[in-house]
């Protein structure tokens, strides 16, 4: 088991690991992210040349094999790291196990019309675009009052926009009242706290009306989200595209305990596609209806929800922001360790903030700025009603603060729906140490009686005798007393006497606890996470601004090396072809560019992919067997035995080695070395 220093120092090394370069001398521009992703082929969108489906995207082949080693390295940190038992079930889901859910009836979002031209929106983005837009436009106001460019305070609107179909609401320079702006402001803060009748009441308040029409807009009525289907010929069994994995964890809950030899707590883990009809996808890959989730049930006892590797993660400082700040209107960030965090109960218990910890360490490790990450509680509305606390993994990007990962405790909630239904135990057995002795109220049945009795009614009697309470038998007795007593059954009144039921205290001898365990659930979008991956990693050279470079860490960077003949002379083909062998037996994806371009822009190009190291191959290579490595970031060149580049390479791509620390084993690249030769 490592330390908790050695936790805190995985996360350090992953930002150390970055070189230090610097990567900010042009503003990031989301257009030419975007426009590289398309020219590349990292992803498009679905159907491009029958003209495109809004929030169905395909990944090419960059993009496929960055989402390939994002989840590898999801699978390593989570799933193997922690024994975690790997699910992969079914996408077409059982109608039954989703209306158990609440999903047929609750999954649903608030949706409201433009009344003349039936144009849709999503309700919360509505009022939050409108709401933004008139904040923008009182910026401008009040920067044209002070004398600056109206320009400078508020970013314009650029093709980027367009391109990803969000609509963003025009401002315009109105200035408002200071408690207007502060009213604005603290609804913002809470968008996602309010109910659909709520979102009427400000639609109406605040005259929102359709952006481009100006039409007025219909009461939000609510859109379930699923993609309803038909199992079968005949579809008379009805199902739906699973909205998340994780009933299919629930469903074999059973299965999954006896795996685990009957013992709480373990998790289920399981990586695949889900599905949701937006109302309105917008923002690229960040709300789309088709996309790869990696979901985790960590199942634990109610009465014990503390996690034994709680050590290693106690220490690591997270920024974090509490439901009181948001609902007070203020979006202040507090710095706590994960400790201090559950001690003083901000977060509800160790499990969830172990997982606080552990999401932590898989964002930044596989690259993204820690500067740039927030958990973010859920307030009261925005919960669901089972959940005990919820924390959102947040990522900021261009389109604002992004939920990545939720982490939630969803209690008992689902097990005891899904037992309900089905009438199978989805419970724990756990013997106590030492047997409890307790006095109890029981029922005895006198079934002889119950059935000649009750006839058809006598099964629901007997059951609902047996789901009495404590209260309840009390009460019981005391009527039967009396001689008799009342019973409710399937909506029915029935009359017991003595010789149907008795009621007595009885001494019990428990040696076996009985429980329905509660779910810790941290469920990642990995679309979401891939996206924020590549704003963290693009920046554009301080003398080279049309060219992109995508700093991507080599753990997850889709190639690892680009191997470059410096000229195309038949002598180095060989050579290329063995080295492209040892890198790929030392397990490095690498990529020939035997192109006659010349050497400087094949470099850029694979920048442009992400590529962080280029080995070079030139005339040196044949007579001494020697190569160079250049890193992507500083573009620096280091040279060495090509056997001993090749094993710096591995240790730089499996995280065991810094550029710093591969740039104490090899020496610089002077160029002289060439002419040595
Ligand atoms: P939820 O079950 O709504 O908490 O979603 C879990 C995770 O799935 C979120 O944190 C997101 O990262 C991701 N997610 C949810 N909806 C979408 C969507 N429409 N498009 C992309 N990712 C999504």
């Amino acid at each position: 088991m490592s330390t908790p220093s050695a936790a805190l120092s995985l996360e350090a090394s992953a930002v150390a690991s970055r070189p230090n370069v610097q990567r900010d001398a042009h503003e990031f521009s989301r257009a030419q992210l975007e426009g590289l992703m398309t020219k590349r082929f990292f992803y498009i969108q679905s159907f491009e040349i029958y003209g495109g489906v809004a929030g169905l995207y395909d990944y090419g082949p960059t993009g496929a094999a960055l989402q390939a080693n994002i989840i590898s390295q999801w699978r390593n940190h989570f799933i193997i790291e922690e024994e975690m038992l790997e699910l992969d079930t079914t996408i077409m889901t059982l109608s039954d196990v989703l209306k158990t859910s609440g999903h047929v009836d609750k999954f649903a979002d608030w949706m409201c019309k433009d009344l003349k031209n039936g144009e849709i929106f999503r309700a919360d983005h509505l009022v939050e675009g409108v709401l933004e837009a008139r904040l923008e436009g009182d910026k401008k106001a009040r920067a044209a009052e002070s004398g600056k460019a109206a320009a400078e305070e508020v970013p314009s609107e650029g093709a980027d926009e367009k391109k990803t179909k969000k609509k963003k609401v025009k401002a315009t320079a109105v200035k408002l009242d200071d408690a207007v702006v502060a009213e604005y402001e603290n609804i913002l803060a809470q968008i996602d706290n309010f109910s659909g009748p709520e979102l009427g009441e400000l639609i109406r308040k605040f005259n929102i009306r359709s952006p481009e029409s100006g039409n007025e807009i219909s009461e939000p009525v609510e859109f379930n989200l699923m993609f309803d289907s038909s199992i079968g010929p005949t579809g008379q069994i009805k199902g739906y595209l699973r909205p998340e994995t994780a009933q299919g964890h629930f469903v074999n809950f059973q299965r999954l305990l006896e795996f685990n030899n009957g013992r709480v707590p373990f998790a289920s883990a399981q990586v695949g596609k889900s599905f949701r009809n937006e109302i309105s996808p917008r923002a690229g890959l960040l709300r789309v209806r088709e996309f790869t989730m990696a979901e985790i049930e960590h199942f634990v006892d109610p009465l014990d929800k503390s996690h034994e590797r709680f050590d290693e993660v106690k220490g690591i400082t997270i920024p974090l922001l509490p439901k009181d700040v948001q609902e007070s209107g203020k979006t202040t960030i507090t710095e706590k360790t994960i400790e201090d965090a559950v001690s003083s109960g901000m977060v509800d218990n160790q499990t969830l903030g172990y997982f606080l910890g552990r999401i932590y360490l898989f964002l930044v490790k596989i690259g993204i700025d820690p500067a740039r990450l927030r958990f973010r509680q859920h307030m009261g509305n925005e919960m669901a009603h089972y959940a005990s606390d919820c924390w959102d993994a947040e990522i900021l990007t261009s389109y604002g603060w992004i939920e990545c990962v939720g982490c939630a405790d969803r209690s008992a909630y689902d097990l005891t729906v899904h037992s309900k239904k089905t009438r199978k135990d989805l419970v724990v057995q756990k013997t106590h140490k030492e047997p409890k002795v307790y006095d109890k109220l029981v029922a005895n049945i006198v079934k002889k009686n119950l059935g000649p009795r009750f006839k058809k009614d006598a099964k629901a009697v007997e059951e609902a005798i047996l789901g009495l309470d404590e209260k309840a038998l009390e009460s019981l007795q005391s009527s039967l007393k009396n001689g008799t007593a009342t019973i409710q059954a399937g909506g029915q009144s029935f009359e017991v006497t003595p010789d149907i039921v008795t009621v007595e205290m009885k001494t019990i001898r428990e040696t076996v606890r009985e429980f329905t365990p509660n779910v810790i659930e941290p469920s990642f979008g990995i679309g979401r996470i891939f996206y924020a991956l590549l704003e963290h990693s693009f920046w554009t050279r301080a003398e080279d601004q049309d060219r992109g470079v995508l700093s991507l860490p080599p753990l997850v960077a889709p190639i690892k090396a680009l191997i470059v003949p410096i000229s195309a002379n038949d002598k180095l083909a060989p050579l290329v072809k063995q080295v492209s062998r040892k890198l790929r037996s030392a397990g490095v994806a690498s990529r020939v560019d035997d192109s006659s371009a010349t050497i400087g822009r094949r470099y850029a190009r694979n920048d442009e992919l992400g590529t962080p190291f280029a080995c070079t191959l030139d005339f040196a290579s044949l007579s001494k067997g020697t190569m160079t490595i250049r890193e992507r970031d500083t573009t620096s060149q280091r040279i060495g035995p090509i056997d001993q580049v090749i094993e710096v390479i591995k240790r730089l791509c499996d995280g065991t080695l810094t550029w710093e620390g591969a740039c104490k084993e090899l020496p610089e690249y002077t160029g002289q070395q060439d002419l040595d030769s």
